[in-house]
């Protein structure tokens, strides 16, 4: 069980009920006809899952600083009554939640705010089309006020609490960082003048909002951007900002620019904690935690070693809104966790669209597909037991439908299987055991190593049939397709085709992508052997390292231009830089002659050329399996999901979504 986590803590004047905090994230419902009443009813129901403190995403404190009219606002008097509506239906729902006071700086969007933006310097930041203007004295000035009044404003909404966006590149941290402060004046030059803006703002804010109110500071434990402010500088700064008196620290990992990846799914869990905690050691207030804690079992152990006071989870209360209240149940197997996918949240809110979930494509839908319980309880096959099936079989239970669902292999997972063996996308388990988890929970029937007919399903009565059957595997017409050494992709995952040491992959989408890393990193040693031979001083480093190559060869051939289409802006260059680090060669834009014993023949530029593999694999696409389906027309109700209605990329995020809504629409 769980304790430490749970136990109430104080943060200024205010007492929360446990030491989870949802961090402030964007999700963009703002953009939406009653974006207001979205918002509030996305935070309310994660206020009812018992999350102890609710952080907003940034809301700008002056129009230059914003991302425009489609973001939240704080810097008018006007923005006050529709925050109301937020802060009054957390409140309701007994929870406690915080504004966050936000300026971008140089990351600002100009096309959005329709003003110029300002940061310390004139330089550009590298994921901005815009180069901002160098503040003055007075912009300075304003600018600091604008903090404060950003807080009286959060303050007279309802708000418990304000946390002062200072990490993440954003502009209180542009003033920090020697690489984007080239001033000389006092808001520039040694660190305490860099250091100046943060504190200006955090005793303004305080001042503003007298002594009580709780106050939170949102500070960069780590930039991860080359010659940016130290270690040392960084704890300086820590008990700076705790002398201007803020109530807690809230530590952020990396910024928008940097080239680490900081949460995605390869990131190991907890693996910043300790940059918390070494802030933790140089101040007294209450730290707080972030970055890849998914688990309340894993935020319990890092505050029960006192390695941070308050942990931040930001995507699991994305995943489920019920974490927490789930977790205190001890009901650890029926929480849907966050595997850091990035494909739903970050990467939609990057192309303008709004926040959802992957695994829970409920947010940003909360209102429309509140679950009813169905009418007239029916029996319904759901043949295919991958996500999408998956997903309609959970929700079609839940809503009090009789439901038997049909595998054809030994296991329930169907792609899941494939993607949860690929170094870095183990997370991938945790959505497997959440449905196992539901399906047992919900009294779903599950027959494995079942083949359903269209005879057999109109013989057992069934009412309604939910195909979910998956793709087909294409085989591109190369001639020697046909010989011995040549896979497809899907053998290969369910181990049932033996793969040599040098690899030619016909494909580079998404599936290519995973194989390619499956294959490379298909280690001599684990991972936790490696780890063990280090700490013992069994072997070195580089011994390590060369015992855990797998000395394989892998070429990614494609016909395009493009590698790892089908994969997330947010994940994609580091999924190709891991790549390139083990040594896959990705020969693009190339014609194929033939396959023969030696390997593939390739035609570059009117050249030919031989790649030498011993095993070819096909990962070249694959077409629907939808031939229940149409066989089952005219007989029974019939429907089409995911893989098996469209094929193309491996895409866990439409075959849950579908999944999720055929199991509203029966
Ligand atoms: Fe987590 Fe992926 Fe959902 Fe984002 S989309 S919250 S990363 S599971």
């Amino acid at each position: 069980g769980i304790s430490n986590i749970l136990e109430p803590i104080q943060i200024g004047s205010m007492t929360l009920r446990n030491r989870v905090l949802m961090g402030s994230m964007h999700v963009g419902f703002e953009k939406l006809e009653d974006g207001v009443e979205r918002l509030a009813a996305f935070y309310a129901e994660r206020a009812r899952g018992e999350v102890g403190l609710i952080v907003t995403g940034g809301a700008a404190v002056c129009q230059e600083g914003g991302m425009g009219d489609q973001y939240c606002n704080v810097y008018m008097d006007e923005h006050i009554e529709p925050l109301r509506v937020i802060t009054a239906a957390v409140h309701e729902a007994e929870g406690k939640i915080a504004l966050q006071l936000f300026h971008a700086g140089r990351y600002t969007n100009q096309d959005a705010t329709g003003v110029e933006s300002v940061a310390p310097s004139a330089l550009q930041a590298p994921i901005n089309r815009h180069k901002p203007r160098e503040m003055n004295a007075t912009d300075i000035e304003r600018t600091i006020q604008s903090f404060a009044d950003g807080a009286v404003r959060a303050k007279k909404a309802g708000f418990d609490a304000v946390e002062i966006m200072g990490s993440e590149g954003y502009l209180i941290n542009q003033f920090l960082s020697p690489v984007t402060n080239k001033r000389e004046d006092e808001w520039g030059g040694d660190f305490t003048r860099r250091a100046r803006f943060g504190v200006e703002v955090s005793k303004r804010v305080r001042a503003a909002v007298g002594p009580d109110f709780p106050v939170i500071f949102r500070m960069s434990g780590l930039d991860l951007v080359p010659d940016s402010t130290t270690m040392e500088e960084t704890l300086q700064f820590a008990v700076l900002i705790e002398q201007a008196g803020v109530s807690a620290l809230n530590v952020g990992i990396g910024w928008h620019e940097s080239k680490v990846p900081t949460i995605a799914m390869m990131v190991p869990r907890g693996a910043y904690v300790w940059v918390a905690q070494q802030v933790k050691e140089a101040v007294k207030i209450p730290v707080i935690a972030s970055n890849r804690i998914n688990d309340l079992r894993q935020a319990e152990a890092i505050i029960q070693e006192g390695r941070s006071d308050m942990v931040s989870m930001a995507r699991p209360l994305l995943a489920d809104s019920q974490i927490v209240r789930k977790s205190r149940e001890g009901l650890f197997d029926e929480v849907n966790t966050c595997i850091a996918c990035n494909q739903a949240c970050l990467d939609h809110i990057f192309d303008g669209k709004i926040a959802s979930c992957m695994v829970n494509p409920v947010v940003g839908r909360e209102k429309e597909w509140a679950l009813i319980p169905a009418e007239v309880s029916k029996k319904v096959a759901v043949v295919g037991a991958g996500p999408a099936g998956l997903e309609a079989a959970r929700v079609l239970a839940e809503r009090g439908h009789q439901v038997v669902i049909f595998e054809k292999q030994n296991q329930v997972g169907g792609q899941l299987n494939y993607a949860r063996q690929v170094p870095g996308k183990e997370e991938f388990n945790e959505t497997l055991r959440y449905y196992r988890a539901q399906l047992d929970k919900l009294g779903v029937e599950v027959r494995l190593e079942t083949a359903a007919t269209a005879d057999s399903l109109s013989d057992e009565g069934f009412e309604e049939v939910v195909v979910a059957t998956g793709v087909i595997p294409r085989r591109p017409e190369i001639p020697g397709v046909d010989l011995p050494h040549v896979v497809s992709y899907d053998r290969v995952f369910e181990k049932q085709a033996k793969v040599g040491r040098r690899v030619a992959i016909v494909g580079a989408g998404g599936i290519a992508c995973d194989l390619s890393h499956l294959l490379v990193q298909d280690q001599v040693v684990s991972p936790q052997s490696a780890q063990y031979l280090l700490e013992y001083r069994i072997l070195d480093a580089k011994a390590v390292h060369h015992l855990q190559q797998s000395g394989r060869k892998v070429y990614m051939l494609r016909r395009g231009k493009h590698v790892g289409t089908g994969l997330g802006k947010t994940t994609r260059w580091a999924v190709l830089a891991n790549l390139k680090r083990h040594g896959v060669e990705m020969v693009t834009q190339i014609d194929y002659k033939e396959i023969t014993a030696e390997g593939v023949i390739i035609r570059n530029q009117e050249e030919e050329q031989l790649v030498q593999a011993d095993t070819v694999i096909i990962a070249a696409g694959a077409t629907s399996n939808d031939s229940l389906y149409h066989a089952l027309q005219g007989s029974l109700p019939v429907h089409l999901i995911g893989g098996a209605k469209e094929a193309g990329e491996l895409d866990a995020k439409r075959a849950i979504y579908e999944g999720a809504a055929v199991g509203r629409a029966i």
